[in-house]
C-alpha cells in the first residue's frame, strides 16, 4: 500500500523564499574583491536574485543549460547560486585554482552557455576564450565603475544588467530531480569528472547539515565559510545558512590569518569552516600578533586530515571546539562530523582531542562502510583499515555523462579513501587509494604532472606522489628515472613543467632514482613509494 501524502518537491528557490519571509533582516556580510566590506540582508538577496533570474531570461538561458561561475565567496556569488538553480538552469562552479588547460577542458565538457566571472579571474578566461566555443557571453561580477578592460566578448557588466530588470520573478515549479548544480572533481583517476546535484539532494543536504545534529545553525549563529564557493559548494553553507536564518560572513579573496581575524572580531563570527591550512594560518597570525578571536566557538575542519596538535591548540589557547569533518564533492559534500556531544564532553581532554581529530560519525541519511580487497566489510575496531564506501540521498549515483562507472558497486560509491572506523562509529581517513594529491585543500593531478615531465627528453619515467607537509598537509614530490646516456639538469625539467602546469603544482622535490617499482600489470606501486617517502619533506627541512 502506498501512503497518501502530497509529493511536493523541495527546491532551492524555496530556501530563498523562506529566507525572505522568515529572516528578511538577517545580514550577509562580504569582503569584496576591492577589499571593502559590503553588507545587506536576506530581503536584498531575494530581490536581487529575482533581478538576476530576469537577466538569465533576457540572455536566453534555457532550463537545464549550464551557467558557470568563477568567483570568490561573496554576495553576488550567493545570488548566482540561487538565481541560476531557481531558474531551472545548472550553476556550474568553476574552480579558480585551475590551470588554463583544465579550465578549458571542464568548460567544454560542461558545455557552459555563459560564465559569470569576478574581475580578478578575467585574465584566466582570456587565455582560453578561443577554445571554449559553447560560451555565448561573459558577465563580469562588478559595477560599471570597476569594469576591467578585457578582450572577452560579448561581455556585460553584472550590475548594469541587474539594474535593467524588475525585482519580481515567478520561480518555476521544477521537479525535485531537476539538476541544480555542477561541480567537477579530480575523481579517482583520469580527467576531472562532473558531479550533478539536484534540487532534492541540495535541499535535503541543507536541512540535515544545518540541523542541530551537524552544523547546528539558527538565527543567533554567525557563520563564516572560508571553504570556497568554487569548490564543493562551500560545504553547502550558502544553502544551509539561509535555510536556518544564520548571519553569513563571506571572506572574499582574503583568507589569510589577519583578514580572517579581523572579520571574526568585527562580525562576531561564532562558527567557521575550512581546511586545516586555513586554521594553521590563523593560529600563526594570532600567535605573532597577540590578537584575539573571542567570539569564535567552533571551527569545522575537513578536506584533509585534522592535525591533532591544532585540535589541542585551538581548545587550550582559544577555547574553540575543532570539529573534524569528512565529505567529498561526490557527497554534496558533508557526510560525517565529530560534533560536540555529552559523550565527548565526559572524556578527559586528551581522549576528546583524539576523537575530534577523526572525521566523526555519519550524519542521518548517510551510510558509510569499509571493505577489504574481497569486498567483505571490515571490523569496526579503530585499527583495521578498508576501502571507504558511502551511500545516501545526497551521494551521487553516477558522474556527469556516465563517466567513472567503476566507482560504483552494489549501491555504494567507492570513495578512493582508505579508512578505519571505531566501535562508536568514528571514521578516520588513513590513506588514499586514488592517485591524486591534495595540497591546502585543492587537488593536484599526479598524472598530469607525470605527463608534463615526459616532455623533457632525458626523463624515462616519472612518478609523482603526495607526501606529508607541515603547512599544506600534502605536497607533490617527483621521482624520475633517466634514459641512458642523456644528461639531466633539474632546472631544465622544472622549466618544462612550468610551461605546462600551475605554479603551485610544482613538485617540492625532484629525485632521480635508478628504478621505480611496478605491479604485475605495469602500474607504479605508489602506495609503497608513499610509505618510503612519507616524511621526505619534513626530514629535509
Ligand atoms: P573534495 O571532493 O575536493 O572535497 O575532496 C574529497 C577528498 O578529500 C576525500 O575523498 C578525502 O581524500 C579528502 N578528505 C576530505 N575530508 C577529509 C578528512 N577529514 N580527512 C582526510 N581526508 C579528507
Amino acid at each position: 500500500m502506498k501512503g497518501r501524502m502530497m509529493q511536493v518537491p523541495l527546491l532551492t528557490s524555496d530556501i530563498l523564499k523562506s529566507a525572505l519571509s522568515r529572516y528578511p533582516r538577517q545580514e550577509i556580510v562580504s569582503r569584496t574583491n576591492e577589499g571593502n566590506i559590503h553588507r545587506y540582508q536576506y530581503a536584498d538577496m531575494y530581490r536581487r536574485s529575482c533581478q538576476l533570474a530576469n537577466v538569465l531570461e533576457r540572455l536566453g538561458v534555457q532550463s537545464g543549460e549550464r551557467v558557470a561561475t568563477l568567483a570568490w565567496n561573496n554576495y553576488r556569488h550567493l545570488e548566482l547560486y540561487y538565481a541560476i538553480s531557481g531558474f531551472g538552469a545548472v550553476v556550474h562552479t568553476l574552480n579558480a585554482r585551475l590551470f588554463a588547460e583544465q579550465l578549458q577542458y571542464i568548460i567544454n565538457h560542461a558545455e557552459d552557455a555563459y560564465i559569470f566571472v569576478d574581475a580578478p579571474f578575467v585574465p584566466l578566461l582570456e587565455e582560453v576564450r578561443e577554445q571554449i566555443p559553447s560560451v555565448k557571453g561573459f558577465i563580469i561580477n562588478c559595477d560599471q565603475h570597476n569594469m576591467p578592460s578585457t578582450s572577452l566578448s560579448p561581455c556585460y557588466c553584472y550590475e548594469t544588467l541587474l539594474a535593467q530588470e524588475t525585482d519580481e520573478f515567478a520561480w518555476p515549479a521544477l521537479e525535485a530531480s531537476t539538476a541544480s548544480g555542477l561541480c567537477y572533481t579530480s575523481g579517482t583517476t583520469g580527467n576531472p569528472k562532473g558531479v550533478i546535484y539536484d534540487h532534492h539532494s541540495s535541499v535535503l543536504h541543507a536541512m540535515m547539515s544545518g540541523s542541530s545534529q551537524y552544523l547546528d545553525f539558527n538565527e543567533w549563529s554567525v557563520v563564516m565559510p572560508v571553504v570556497p564557493m568554487y569548490h564543493v559548494c562551500a560545504w553547502g553553507v550558502p544553502f544551509s545558512a539561509p535555510l536556518y536564518g544564520a548571519k553569513l560572513v563571506l571572506p572574499g579573496p582574503q583568507m589569510d590569518g589577519q583578514s580572517l581575524q579581523e572579520l571574526i572580531e568585527q562580525e562576531s563570527v561564532d562558527k567557521a569552516y575550512g581546511v586545516p591550512t586555513v586554521w594553521l594560518g590563523l593560529h600563526n597570525y594570532l600567535e605573532q600578533s597577540g590578537k584575539r578571536i573571542d567570539s569564535l566557538k567552533l571551527v569545522g575542519v575537513g578536506g584533509a586530515a585534522s592535525p591533532r596538535t591544532l585540535v589541542k591548540l585551538y581548545a587550550e589557547l582559544y577555547d574553540v571546539y575543532w570539529m573534524g569533518i569528512w565529505g567529498m564533492t561526490e557527497t554534496s559534500p558533508l557526510a560525517t562530523a565529530a560534533i560536540p556531544s555529552p559523550q565527548l564532553e565526559r572524556l578527559d581532554a586528551e581522549q576528546r582531542y583524539d576523537l575530534q581529530a577523526t572525521a566523526g560519525r555519519a550524519m542521518f541519511g548517510v551510510e558509510i562502510e569499509i571493505f577489504d580487497a574481497d569486498d567483505k566489510p571490515v571490523i569496526h575496531d579503530g585499527t583495521s583499515r578498508g576501502n571507504l564506501r558511502v551511500k545516501g540521498p545526497w551521494v551521487l549515483s553516477s558522474y556527469f555523462k556516465g563517466e567513472g562507472d567503476d566507482s560504483f558497486s552494489d549501491g555504494w560509491f567507492d570513495t578512493g579513501d582508505v579508512a578505519v572506523i571505531n566501535a562508536q562509529g568514528y571514521l578516520k581517513i588513513v590513506d588514499r587509494s586514488k592517485d591524486v594529491i591534495k595540497s591546502g585543500g585543492e587537488w593536484i593531478s599526479s598524472v598530469d604532472l607525470e605527463n608534463a615531465a615526459l616532455n623533457y627528453a632525458p626523463v624515462n619515467e616519472a612518478c609523482v606522489i603526495g607526501v606529508r607537509h607541515l603547512k599544506w598537509d600534502e605536497r607533490p614530490i617527483m621521482l624520475v628515472t633517466l634514459k641512458p646516456g642523456k644528461s639531466y639538469v633539474e632546472g631544465e625539467l622544472r622549466e618544462v613543467l612550468a610551461d605546462r602546469v600551475a605554479k603551485w603544482w610544482m613538485p617540492d622535490a625532484v629525485i632521480v632514482v635508478d628504478d621505480l617499482p611496478h605491479t604485475g600489470t605495469g602500474k607504479l606501486r605508489k602506495v609503497e613509494l608513499r610509505q618510503d617517502y612519507a616524511d621526505h619533506l619534513i626530514e629535509s627541512t
